[in-house]
């Protein structure tokens, strides 16, 4: 009979947030080490953030590092492992969405760089598909900043808490990924996956889709052709 306490890596949602890397890689929405997943203590201890460099299609929940919200508690983790090149990033989410987010996942899906590197502007492009704003607010495109860099952890926090209208659930980063918050792992893998839905159709449609119905050509009652 094992005596051992519950410690923070017998965190129930350890597991999920393995699976969701672990789908993700499958998805190709992160190579080998890529990518990054936080999820809070139900006691609001700290969080647990995967370890830097491993592969995170075979994550395991030993392969995360416990963050106590105290920074004066440090110390008590798992000094093996490395904490994610984001720590920062993530730290600073979970302290801001302490109330309503328990997972900040990040990622590098595919068509959403692609949608960024096209110039999309995802909150808008989001705007003109239901099945994403039902469910979904989609936030305003961080620029390109460095990976792990203090200014891509700032921008990502400014843009999670708005002056004006509710937080957004993801936001996407030029020429690098996303971050998205849930209230479980799944749930913001969810938002990455209506987001990357949507861009794919956005990127398949190229650059003919028309926004309003008056750019029709009133002779003609048809849409101008473009070059
Ligand atoms: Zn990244």
């Amino acid at each position: 009979m094992t005596t051992h306490e519950s410690t923070p890596l017998e965190h129930p949602v350890l597991a999920q947030a393995c699976a969701v890397m672990r789908e993700a890689y499958e998805r190709g929405w992160i190579s080998t080490r890529d990518g990054n997943v936080s999820v809070a203590m139900s006691d609001r201890r700290g969080f647990l953030v995967s370890a830097s460099g491993v592969i995170k299609h075979a994550l395991v929940p030993s392969q995360f590092v416990f963050v106590p919200a105290d920074p004066a508690a440090a110390g008590a983790a798992n000094t093996a492992l490395r904490p994610s090149g984001e720590l920062d990033l993530h730290r600073r989410l979970q302290a801001l969405l302490a109330r309503r987010a328990l997972t900040v996942l990040h990622l590098h899906p595919t068509h959403i760089v692609a949608a960024l590197y096209a110039g999309r502007n995802l909150a808008e492009l989001s705007a003109d598909f239901p099945e994403v704003t039902r469910y979904t607010r989609v936030g305003p495109n961080i620029p390109a900043l460095p990976a792990t860099s203090t200014e891509l952890a700032e921008a990502c926090e400014d843009a999670f808490q708005p002056a004006l209208g509710p937080a957004p659930h993801i936001l996407g980063l030029d020429r690098h990924g996303v971050v998205a918050v849930g209230k479980t792992p799944w749930e913001a893998f969810e938002h990455v996956e209506r987001l990357e839905h949507i861009c794919r159709i956005a990127l398949a449609a190229g650059h003919r889709h028309i926004h309003h119905p008056d750019t029709i050509d009133e002779e003609t009652g048809h849409v101008p052709r473009r070059p």
